[in-house]
């Protein structure tokens, strides 16, 4: 089927997993094109749904969302000095596979190792080929008492991979046992499936987090062109459901690097009761450096968006520093220093860090 052609199981989410896009050669590209994406694509994987492969103007070499899942040579011919495949150190505050925990009060359960659409400047991209995170029986075990020891963690965070993904028993049993913690107050749901995979929100896993409730799903919208009818209708059940999505933007080169396109996202994304909460800096994730921004460009754009638009339309712009050292406000007021090449923050922890572009 060619991308865009819709067949009367268009809206079956199965049938969107299995018709995924996944050989370069399946591109709707020209032969030379295909070809010279073909060792791009054996570092680093390619999984488009029919779905999101029907958002692309394929006829422009320039597109936003193709270029969120298209393969580029620059993954593997463009690198800048700092880049690195663990960029926030998960490894390092990881003191059990599948479980990270950075900061006192959550930690991270990476449940899932598929996701529909292979985004192009995952942070994750390192785990694509050999999934660091899958928790099985035993390490989810394993993860479960550690959270119970921790009683100082008031926040689960589902992410990936995608946890929508999980067969709905597995997801509801998880669920299930996080709620059963006393000190876990809120779980949190790290999901791109409303973005790419819309369908998937049905009327049962809608069933499955209402009973999980309090629970939040962020999700990740990065181009006006991805709030579709489909993505507000998912979008829509989950908050008729009570249940609250908030989203997060990474700034990307060639995607969203435009005031007026960021603009559009966020009050589009306000409109349909999903809150814009981060802009992110693209992290210095190996195979993505051809997204970075400049941190001052993207300083500069979200200080010109105040005024023009409501505050619950404008997310916060963080960086998430290299090295594990936290998430830190990227205003201008809060950087110790800025200048063309860098910008010195101090962490949550009082420590002073260095963040170059
Ligand atoms: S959905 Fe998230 S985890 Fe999956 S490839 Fe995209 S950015 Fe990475």
């Amino acid at each position: 089927m060619n991308p865009g052609e819709r067949g009367e199981r268009w809206r079956d989410w199965r049938w969107q997993l299995v018709n995924r896009i996944s050989r370069v050669e399946h591109l709707p590209l020209h032969y030379e094109e295909r070809e010279a994406l073909i060792p791009v694509a054996a570092r680093y994987p390619v999984s488009i749904t029919p779905y999101y492969a029907s958002l692309i103007r394929w006829d422009d070499p320039a597109d936003p969302i193709a270029r969120q899942c298209v393969p580029s040579q620059d993954e593997v011919a463009f690198r800048l000095p700092d880049s690195t495949p663990d960029p926030l150190a998960e490894q390092r505050y990881s003191p059990l596979p599948g479980l990270v925990h950075r900061y006192p009060d959550r930690v991270l359960l990476l449940a899932s190792a598929v996701c529909p659409v292979l985004c192009r400047h995952c942070n994750r991209k390192r785990t694509w080929r050999r999934p660091e995170a899958l928790l099985g029986s035993k390490e989810w075990r394993r993860a479960l008492d550690y959270i119970r020891r921790e009683r100082g963690v008031r926040e689960v965070i589902l992410s990936g991979g995608d946890p929508l993904m999980l067969p709905l028993s597995r997801l509801s049993r998880i669920l299930e046992a996080l709620r059963a913690i006393p000190h876990v107050e809120v779980v949190r749901i790290g999901t791109r499936v409303p973005v790419t995979l819309p369908m998937r929100v049905t009327p049962e896993l809608c069933s499955v987090l209402e009973g999980a409730r309090p629970l939040w799903i962020n999700t990740h919208f990065n181009h006006p062109r991805e709030v579709t009818r489909e993505a507000e209708e998912a979008c829509d059940s989950l908050v008729t459901r009570g249940i609250p999505v908030s989203n997060h933007t990474v700034l990307l080169k060639g995607v969203n690097d435009d005031q007026e396109v960021l603009l559009t996202l966020f009050r589009r994304l306000q409109a349909i009761s999903v809150r814009p909460y981060y802009l992110f800096q693209c992290d210095s994730a190996l195979g993505t450096d051809h997204f970075r921004v400049p941190l001052p460009e993207g300083i500069s754009m979200m200080e010109g968006m105040w005024g023009r638009t409501g505050g619950l339309t404008l997310p916060r712009f963080v960086v998430d520093l290299p090295g594990g050292k936290g998430k830190v406000s990227a205003e201008r007021a809060h950087c110790l220093s800025l200048s063309g090449e860098e910008a010195l923050f101090m962490n949550f922890e009082g420590e002073t860090v260095r963040y170059r572009w």
